[in-house]
């Protein structure tokens, strides 16, 4: 079973991409969480991709496909991914049909507007990278994370005009790749807008559907 989760950032994709990838019991891939470790950890595919990120402009493909590549390759993907972040454009989604071609697309959308609000108020533990929102999902004490005590602080590219950058990037890399699944019928849409167990449901729904859970 192998899964793309694809949609605008501030969509939902990460918090509905660990829920799903337990629940259908396949590795979740996110580039962004990769790469924001690599930056971390001080790689040199960290050092590389460091201001591309900052700037909210995207990671040059050969860097990212050879991330993914090996990723895609290690043992606990050979029965399937979830692929949350990956592909953004179309050097990317080629490559992916070459590695493990998708079964399935599943595209979250959520209208403009609601992308700044929602990444304003994103923040994520430093420890366990868990999300909250500061109205939507608020942790139970301020700044700490429900989950393992870790520190949650705002993402560095969730600043407003790097936010800006982020969602044109996304209008004219990414968007395109809906076109192209739609065009294979492999693309499902589910709305993003409303609570995280109301989008749960509906992907839930979508899941059942084609036979990925039982009904
Ligand atoms: P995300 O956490 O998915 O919003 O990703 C954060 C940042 O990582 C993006 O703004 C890009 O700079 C970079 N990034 C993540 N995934 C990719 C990708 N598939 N291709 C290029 N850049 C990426």
């Amino acid at each position: 079973m192998q899964l793309v989760l694809l949609g605008p950032p501030g969509a939902g994709k990460g918090t509905q991409a660990r829920r799903l990838a337990r629940k259908l019991g396949v590795p979740r891939v996110t580039t962004g969480d990769m790469l924001r470790g690599h930056v971390k950890e001080g790689t040199d595919l960290g050092a590389q991709a460091r201001s591309y990120m900052a700037r909210g402009d995207l990671v040059p493909d050969d860097l990212v496909v050879e991330m993914v590549r090996q990723r895609l390759e290690a043992d606990d993907c050979r029965d399937g991914f979830l692929l949350d972040g990956f592909p953004r454009t179309e050097v990317q989604a080629r490559v992916l049909d070459d590695l493990g071609p998708p079964d399935l697309v599943l595209y979250l959308d959520v209208p403009g507007d609601e992308i700044v609000r929602r990444l304003a108020g994103r923040r994520v533990c430093q420890g366990c990278q868990a999300v909250y929102h500061l109205e939507h999902d608020p942790p139970r004490r301020p700044g700490v994370c429900d989950r393992c005590g870790g520190t949650l602080e705002q993402r560095e590219d969730d600043r407003e005009e790097v936010v800006r950058e982020r969602v044109r990037r996304y209008r004219e890399q990414t968007e395109p790749l809906v076109a192209r699944y739609r065009r294979r019928s492999l693309l499902r849409e589910v709305e993003g807008t409303g609570g995280i167990e109301v989008v749960a449901r509906r992907l839930d729904a979508v899941l059942r559907a084609e036979g990925l859970v039982p009904g």
